[in-house]
């Protein structure tokens, strides 16, 4: 019944199933059935203009237009009626859909409109109110509450509004079966007294009260985000049920020699922790699947380091990837420093090789000949071929596209184990719905003796005192970092920001007495690695750069990051680019550079980098200000597909979701038991085509 086509309900022809089909995506009965109102008006509760409560959120009134006027020109173009009844009169205003509400107003009949009341002048106004006709047939009339649906004003415009919406899916429950299966476990409607699919999935649209309409969306958030759950955790669960991995049963000689002879601190108790808990993992026979978060600075690539001695031990070759030939070249200069002495062969491998170059190392890779491999993503092209790849680590997750760690797939004839790094903390509500699939490592502590980063406001009209700060700084040995935002590589206006930026630096701190470096995304590689070079070896006190040093870069006796335009930088990324600098011993500074008015919101996030260095609680804070979103590596994931539920508002339903499916799974990870009959049927019948197990 369900899956019945759109265009066979009573009311829908072929013109307004083809604008549900393109507007709304609904092509059955199911779909507009799914298709749920985001506010009920309660027809039972109308005010009147003499005197109404103007702090409520929403108020309904009953009555009639008096006078409508189309106002302005071009985009201030409105529509202005007033309205009155019989106690008062207001203003209701649209600025869009101007002739759809026309035609429905000068219908002169008895209107119902509901809205967030504001004032205009000294009297009241709604603008843009809900508004239907009052009447009594068409089945919703005799609803105490009436459903209000999302629309959009192309869908007003060819005649389906909100009120279309409400009369179709009348039509549809009043033909629907008597019952409507269970989706969910008897065991998990009992126990979080969930009212059924049957009754919730009608009182969606046409509750008796508003409590009832609670309960139902209640259900319908749990249901949502519990499907979501068991995507994400069921192939994670059947990855370790069934999937086969290297067995990596000894830690060798590479490991032991290393650890005792070369390691050159002692390690955090988190990065030990960590590295049993891959190790572990390596040992099981299954895949290893498996992310490691730790705020920047943390100590992350000692950890890959060592469990990829680990897989040398077992027989493997190993490999890292980085999103830039930066930080690859980096990892390659302090792996070859950290295992100096010990009988490791460890090559880099990136783009700006010669031919004859690259076709050499990828020979000795086939070959076996090498251990361990270190580059971009050049690693994963197709002729890139190992011996025996048993280990793949990934820096930075969220620069690497999911399509380029499927091709790593293809690499060995066994899954190699896989760890993703990132440094940009996940918020917890994001990390249990986004990484259901993943198994977390976390490390939560700095290697000692960090002092916390000092972090202030800064606007043009201090740029003397700042300037006169990063000498001081200077004049002590320090070195600076100057950051520009480049939000898009091609952006020449980005560019010549950085320029003017550079060239005024240049005047107030003239060469010979100081040395400045610049790096942008449009100089060649050689280019960029040669400043690089020079800034690490400390022959320049200032870098100028735009954003390609956000990921990685790593100069202890950096200790200055000043970023201009900082309202332009997301707060993650601010934090990335904060924890270049706090990795020596000194006090460290970070200066955030603003216009002078900023917005409230731009204000609060530069706030909010100024009270706390907590990688974790900065990630919450940009949740809640941009909203998920906005958030980096979000894009691609399911979050942003949620219809009912907030992963933010709703973070006690994410949690308790989480917690059912991992027991349900973990009792009956096939989905065999009797009581667990409709998610068995749900997996089998799961279109979700991007499943993470098939990825990494
Ligand atoms: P990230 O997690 O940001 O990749 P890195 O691995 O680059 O961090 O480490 C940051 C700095 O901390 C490096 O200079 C590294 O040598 C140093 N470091 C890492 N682990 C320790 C430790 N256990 N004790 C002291 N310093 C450490
Ligand atoms: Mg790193």
């Amino acid at each position: 019944m369900l899956d019945g086509e759109i265009i066979y309900l009573k009311g829908v022809g072929p013109q307004k199933a083809d604008v549900l089909a393109k507007e709304y995506d609904i092509h059955t009965y199911g779909d507009l059935l799914e298709y749920f109102p985001f506010r009920m008006v309660d027809r039972s509760h109308i005010s009147t203009l003499d005197s109404f409560n103007a702090d409520e959120p929403y108020i309904v009134f009953k009555g009639r237009i008096s006078e409508l006027h189309i106002v302005g020109t071009g985009r201030t173009t409105r529509l202005e009626a007033t309205f009155t009844d019989g106690t008062g009169v207001m203003q209701l205003v649209w600025f869009q859909g101007l002739k759809w509400v026309k035609e429905l107003l000068q219908k002169s009949q008895i209107f119902i409109v509901a809205g967030k009341p504001s004032m205009y002048g000294y009297s009241l106004q709604l603008v843009h109110p809900d508004i239907e006709i009052a009447t009594n047939d068409e089945g919703t009339g005799t609803h105490p509450l009436m459903p209000v649906y999302h629309t959009t004003e192309k869908s007003k415009s060819k005649g389906i509004t909100s009120k279309t919406f409400a009369r179709l899916t009348d039509t549809l429950l009043k033909q629907l079966p008597a019952y409507l299966p269970e989706t969910l476990p008897t065991g998990t409607v009992a126990k979080f007294h969930l009212m059924s699919r049957n009754h919730a999935l009608r009182n969606m649209h046409y509750p008796a009260s508003m409590e009832v309409w609670q309960q139902a969306l209640f259900r319908e958030k749990f249901e949502e985000l519990f499907f979501h759950q068991l995507d994400y955790q069921y192939s994670r669960v059947s990855r370790q049920h069934h999937s086969v991995g290297r067995v990596f049963s000894v830690v060798g000689e590479h490991f032991n020699d290393f650890y005792h002879q070369h390691l050159p601190f002692p390690l955090t108790n988190a990065q030990k922790r960590v590295v049993k808990e891959i190790r572990h993992d390596m040992k099981t026979g299954r895949q290893m699947n498996r992310l490691l978060q730790g705020d920047v600075g943390s100590g992350k690539t000692l950890v890959a380091l060592l469990t990829i001695l680990i897989a040398l031990d077992n027989g493997c070759q190993a490999c890292l990837m980085a999103p830039t030939e930066i930080l690859a070249s980096q990892h390659y200069a302090s792996f070859q420093k950290m295992l100096d002495g010990m009988d490791i062969r460890t090559e880099l491998l990136t783009g700006s090789l010669k031919a004859s170059q690259k076709k050499k190392i990828k020979q000795r890779l086939a070959e076996g000949e090498i251990d361990i491999l270190i580059g971009t993503h050049a690693l994963i092209e197709k002729d890139v071929r190992f011996k025996q790849l048993g280990y793949v680590v990934i820096d930075e997750q969220h620069r690497f596209g999911v399509e380029q760690r499927s091709k790593l797939w293809s690499k060995s004839d066994i899954a190699p184990h896989v760890l993703v790094m990132t440094a940009t903390p996940i918020p917890r509500t994001l990390a249990m719905t986004l990484y259901a699939d993943l198994d977390c490592s976390i490390i939560d502590e700095l290697p000692p003796g960090r002092q916390p980063i000092r972090t202030t406001h800064g606007t043009d009209a201090q740029r003397a005192l700042l300037f006169n700060f990063m000498k001081q700084e200077i004049a002590k040995g320090r070195q600076i970092y100057v950051v520009y935002p480049l939000i898009n590589e091609s952006e020449s206006l980005d560019l010549k920001d950085l320029m003017d930026g550079y060239e005024s630096i240049s005047r107030s701190f003239p060469m010979p007495q100081y040395q400045l470096s610049i790096v942008h995304g449009q100089m060649p590689a050689e280019a960029k690695a040669y400043e690089m070079e020079r800034f690490k070896k400390g022959e320049t006190n200032i870098m100028v750069s735009t954003t390609v040093i956000e990921v990685g870069v790593d100069v202890p006796n950096a200790t200055v990051m000043v970023i201009e335009n900082a309202e332009r930088f997301g707060l993650s990324q601010l934090h990335q680019l904060r924890g270049r600098v706090g990795r020596g011993g000194g006090q460290s500074y970070c200066i955030l550079m603003t216009k002078d008015d900023l917005g409230t919101t731009s204000r609060q996030r530069i706030e909010t980098m100024c009270n706390t260095t907590d990688g974790f609680a900065i990630a919450e804070a940009d949740l809640r200000l941009r909203g998920p979103g906005d958030l980096q590596g979000l894009q691609q994931s399911g979050m942003l597909e949620l219809k009912l539920a907030d992963i933010v508002d709703d973070e006690p339903l994410v949690r308790a979701t989480r917690d059912e499916v991992r027991s349900i799974l973990e009792s009956d990870p096939d989905l065999l038991q009797p009581g667990n009959e409709p998610l068995r049927s749900y997996i089998n019948q799961s279109k979700n085509a991007t499943r993470w197990d098939k990825i990494s």
